[in-house]
């Protein structure tokens, strides 16, 4: 639409934004879920591990003696392993694999919480409980140098010897790690049932208002204001809206063909008189030619030339309400393009009589097109490129076409129109301000582009102020041609 940038689209605007909420959304909750399931398998290995260490450190503090495999068979948890540490925490019996070794070695810590230490290959599982020296060296003792079997001499204040149950993280299938893929599993279905559901509001929403913009935009570019919008709406907003807007059509068009019956009922109205008094002021100076003083020859000549700019403002008014009224197009015919321009062009030459340098480059096209109204509407822009450049200056006439336009352009040198204004030069009666002496009346564009889109066509503005202009009229081709 003329005068509206390029912007964001509301449906881009909601995308972008519920699409962010919605994956920051979805990366917190992986996080927290992540992050809770991890914590509550560590809390449920802590507590196996723990009741595996607890009824270990029965076993031995209750049996007069025992063997590593005695011990090891009163594991119940599967893939752990249970070592006995000495009070600086090293491996003085239990059975474990070789790749724990780096488990088994690592620093005691008897927190209560479970840890997690890489060895070998693997990720483990430890947690350090301290068990009584004595308990351990009274049956079986140590398998080291200390390995007495007497009980320690040196462990006068009771120093305590530690077990440590270690289990492979990856085997730990616990309930937890169930539970974290369900919920990944919930977190993907919850997902596809929003996106759906913001598909639908989506639909439902702005499906009518898109609607709403497309007939909005297809309305004001026809620049008929016949159509309507369909008010029957679903939302209260939209309702709204439309009835507001085809209030609006209602009042524009009323105004609209309020200024049609105007301009039509102004200039058959002016007709008469004006030719009358031009006939009249030919008659007097004919009449009296030898007679009239000369100050009064002038003053019909001047009468006479306000009579012609009124003729020709009438016949442009006229023509306006024509084709407002008539169905033109059944009068089109297929013609070249060239033979248009020619004409035109030599027509133009007579009228300059060299006071500008015209210049043409013609190509033969068909057009399907009303003669007389595409020449009216070609010979306005020469007449303006005419109007708005200085003497002596270039004036181009050219065509060219390609596989489904043909492109007519009147270009100048001439003064050139601002961006603001070329948004305007088409409106009825508009004029660049202070141009009201220019000869004409602001509706020779109004008129070309009328004609030019009863063609189907439309007109292209390039213009630099100081540097002057290009109006170009684009025509479709004729259709048997292509
Ligand atoms: P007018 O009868 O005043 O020429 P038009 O509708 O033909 O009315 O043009 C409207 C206005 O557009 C003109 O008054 C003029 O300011 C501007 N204009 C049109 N053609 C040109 C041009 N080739 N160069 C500069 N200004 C132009």
């Amino acid at each position: 639409m003329r005068g509206i940038n390029r912007k964001k689209t509301m449906t881009e605007f909601i995308f972008i934004w519920v699409g962010l909420l919605f994956i920051v959304v979805l990366l917190s909750s992986v996080v927290m879920i992540t992050y809770i399931a991890h914590h509550a398998a560590e809390e449920s290995v802590s507590l196996s591990l723990g009741k595996e260490l607890r009824r270990y450190k029965l076993y031995i503090r209750t049996q007069d003696s025992f063997t590593d495999e005695e011990l090891n068979d009163l594991i119940e948890m599967e893939n752990c392993h249970i070592v006995i540490l000495d009070d600086e925490g090293h491996y003085i019996r239990g059975i474990y694999d070789e790749e724990m070794e780096t488990a088994v070695s690592a620093a005691v810590n008897t927190s209560m919480r479970v840890r997690e230490i890489e060895s070998g290959e693997q990720d483990y599982y430890i947690l350090d409980r301290s068990i009584k020296k004595s308990d351990v060296e009274k049956t079986g003792g140590p398998k080291d140098e200390k390995n007495t079997g007497k009980p320690d001499i040196n462990n006068k204040h009771g120093t305590d010897y530690y077990i440590r149950a270690i289990a492979a993280v990856d085997s730990i299938d616990t309930m937890y790690h169930e539970l974290q893929q369900k919920y990944y599993m919930i977190l993907a279905l919850l997902s596809v049932i929003f996106v759906l559901v913001l598909l639908y509001v989506y639909n439902k929403v702005m499906r009518p208002v898109n609607e709403i913009v497309e007939k909005a935009k297809q309305i004001s570019e026809s620049h008929t204001y016949s159509e309507r919008m369909s008010e029957d709406e679903k939302f209260y907003e939209t309702e709204v809206f439309t009835k507001a807007y085809n209030r609006l059509l209602d009042h524009t068009e009323k105004l609209v063909d309020q200024q049609e019956k105007f301009n039509s009922d102004i200039s058959h109205e002016l007709r008469t008189p004006v030719s009358l008094i031009l006939s009249e002021c030919d008659l007097m100076q004919e009449m009296y030619r030898d007679e009239m003083p000369q100050e009064t020859m002038k003053s019909f000549d001047l009468i006479k030339n306000q009579c012609y700019r009124m003729k020709d403002m009438i016949t442009e008014l006229l023509y306006l309400s024509k084709l407002d009224q008539e169905n033109v197009t059944d009068r089109f015919e297929c013609i070249d393009v060239l033979e248009i321009l020619e004409s035109i062009y030599e027509d133009s030459e007579l009228l300059l009589q060299g006071s500008r340098v015209l210049e043409k480059d013609f190509s033969s096209v068909n057009a399907e097109v009303d003669l007389p109204l595409i020449m009216i509407a070609i010979r306005n822009l020469v007449t303006n490129a005419v109007k708005f450049s200085d003497e002596g200056s270039v004036i181009k006439i050219s065509d060219k076409y390609d596989n489904d336009n043909i492109y007519i352009s009147v270009s100048d040198n001439g003064r050139g129109i601002s961006k603001e204004q070329q948004e305007k030069i088409f409106d009825c009666y508009y004029q660049v301000s202070g141009e009201r002496n220019n000869g004409g009346f602001g509706l020779g564009l109004t008129l070309a582009l009328r004609i030019a889109k009863i063609h189907g066509g439309r007109i292209d503005v390039q213009s630099d102020v100081g540097k002057g202009s290009v109006f170009t009229i684009v025509l479709p081709r004729a259709k048997e041609e292509k």
